[in-house]
C-alpha cells in the first residue's frame, strides 16, 4: 500500500492519495528525528501537495507512521503505508505543563491549591522546554493556575518560540487578555484556548480576540446541566465569532456531573446536527476522554486509545509527571532526561485513570444512570 497522506488544519481537512513511489536517493534536508529513520524528509514531502511541500516541516515519526507539522500555519500531515512501516515513535507529541497555581478567580468547583508555590521560573521553565523541543517533542500547552500570571509570560512566549521549534499553546480564563498583550504575542503561539466558565465573561473577551485576529478556540466542559440550553449557546458563541469548539467530558466522582446513556445519545444527536450544519466553517473538536460513548459522531481519525503517557504528557507546577491531568500516578522528576526515561519505559503502558469518566475504563466507569461503578475504579488503581 502506498502513502495515503491526511493532511488537517484549523478549519479543514484534506484526504490526499498519490500513488508513486518514494524515491529513496533524493537528499536535501535531515534532522535528527529524520537521520533516526534513515530517510530524507524531501523524500515524504513527494507525498504532499506541491504547494505545500517548501513549508518548514518538522518531521515527528509515531510508530508506523510519518507526522509532519508545520507550527506557524497549524498544519499537520499524517503519512502511512508501507514506507512508514518501520518507522518508531522517538517522544511524544505535546507537553501539556502546569507553569503556576496562582490564579484571578475563585472557581468553586476549582481542586488546585491557589497558594502552593510552582517549582517552574521562567529560566528554568525555558531550559525544560528548549529541552523537549531537543528531544522531539512539537507543542507544549501552557496551563495552571492561570497561565497568564506567570511571571513575563509575554515575554517567555517571545523566547521560546524564537529558541526552539515548539509550537506554544495556553488555556486561560482570558481575564488578561488585554489587545495589548494579544497584539504583544502575535506571530509567537499557536492557539489560545479560552475556558468557559460562568464568572469569567467570555462576552467581552471572545470579541477582543477576534478583532485582535487571534487563534483561539474555546474549552467547553459539557455537563448534564449544559444540555438544555447547548444549541442556543453553540449559536451564541458563532455569532460571537467562534470557530473552534473543544467539547470536555467530566472526569470525577460527583455523579450528578455524568451523562446517562440517553445523554450521551442527546449529545452525540447534537454533534451530529451541527457537524453536518456548519458543513465545515467551524471546526468541533471532542477530547479523548468521550472513548465510544457517542454513537455516529465522525472523526477525523479513527484510535482506540486517548494517547495519555505516549503522545502526551501532563507536568505539574511541583515537578511531577502524569499520563494525563485526571491520573492517580504522579512520578517525580528534577531534569528533561528524567522524563524522557520515564516515557521510554512506560509509554506502552494504557494505565487508565482511577477516576469515572476515563475512557480507558470498562464503560468509562459509569452506569447507564450515570452512576459511578466504583468498583472499576477502585479496581483502576491497583
Ligand atoms: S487516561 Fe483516561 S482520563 Fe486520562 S486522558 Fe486518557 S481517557 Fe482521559
Amino acid at each position: 500500500m502506498a502513502i495515503s497522506p491526511t493532511v488537517s488544519a484549523m478549519h479543514r481537512r484534506y484526504p490526499y492519495k498519490y500513488p508513486q513511489k518514494i524515491d529513496y536517493n533524493t537528499n536535501v534536508r535531515n534532522d535528527e528525528n529524520i537521520s533516526m529513520i534513515h530517510t530524507p524528509l524531501s523524500s515524504y514531502l513527494t507525498y504532499l501537495p506541491p504547494e505545500m511541500r517548501g513549508l518548514p516541516w518538522q518531521a515527528h515519526p509515531l510508530d508506523g507512521k510519518l507526522l509532519l507539522f508545520e507550527r506557524d500555519s497549524g498544519l499537520n500531515v499524517l503519512l502511512e503505508g508501507d514506507e512508514t512501516a518501520h518507522l518508531q515513535r522517538v517522544a511524544p507529541r505535546t507537553l501539556l505543563i502546569a507553569v503556576t497555581n496562582i490564579c484571578n478567580l475563585t472557581c468553586h468547583f476549582c481542586y488546585r491549591n491557589l497558594k502552593s508555590p510552582s517549582a517552574w521560573t521562567f529560566d528554568s521553565l525555558l531550559e525544560f522546554c528548549r529541552a523537549a523541543s531537543d528531544w522531539g517533542v512539537l507543542e507544549v500547552a501552557f496551563g495552571g493556575g492561570e497561565p497568564t500570571l506567570f511571571k513575563n509570560f509575554e515575554r517567555f512566549i517571545h523566547e521560546l518560540h524564537d529558541s526552539s521549534g515548539l509550537c506554544v499553546n495556553f488555556t486561560t480564563n482570558g481575564m488578561l487578555l488585554t489587545d495589548e498583550f494579544l497584539r504583544g504575542i502575535a506571530g509567537k503561539y499557536g492557539n489560545i484556548r479560552v475556558s468557559l466558565y460562568d464568572t469569567n465573561h467570555w462576552e467581552t473577551t471572545i470579541p477582543r480576540l477576534v478583532a485582535n485576529n487571534a487563534r483561539f478556540g474555546v474549552n467547553w466542559l459539557i455537563t448534564p446541566d449544559e444540555l438544555p440550553r447547548i444549541e442556543a449557546k453553540f449559536l451564541k458563541l458563532m455569532g460571537l465569532g467562534v470557530r473552534d469548539f473543544l467539547l470536555l467530558s467530566y472526569k470525577g466522582s460527583d455523579a450528578t456531573l455524568h451523562f446517562t446513556r440517553a445523554q450521551h445519545d442527546e449529545f452525540a444527536a447534537f454533534v451530529n446536527r451541527m457537524y453536518a450544519a456548519l458543513n465545515g466553517i467551524a471546526q468541533i473538536k471532542l477530547d479523548a476522554c468521550w472513548g465510544d460513548t457517542l454513537p455516529g459522531v465522525p472523526r477525523l481519525f479513527e484510535t482506540s486509545d486517548c494517547g495519555a503517557g505516549d503522545d502526551f504528557l501532563s507536568i505539574t507546577s511541583d515537578k511531577r509527571i502524569k499520563p494525563c491531568s485526571f491520573h492517580h500516578w504522579t512520578i517525580p522528576f528534577e531534569t528533561l532526561g528524567d522524563v524522557r526515561a520515564y516515557w521510554e519505559k512506560q509509554r506502552t503502558n494504557r494505565q487508565a485513570a482511577a477516576t469515572g469518566g476515563c475512557a480507558r475504563l470498562p464503560f468509562r466507569a459509569l452506569t447507564d444512570h450515570g452512576g459511578l461503578s466504583h468498583e472499576v475504579i477502585h479496581l483502576a488503581t491497583v
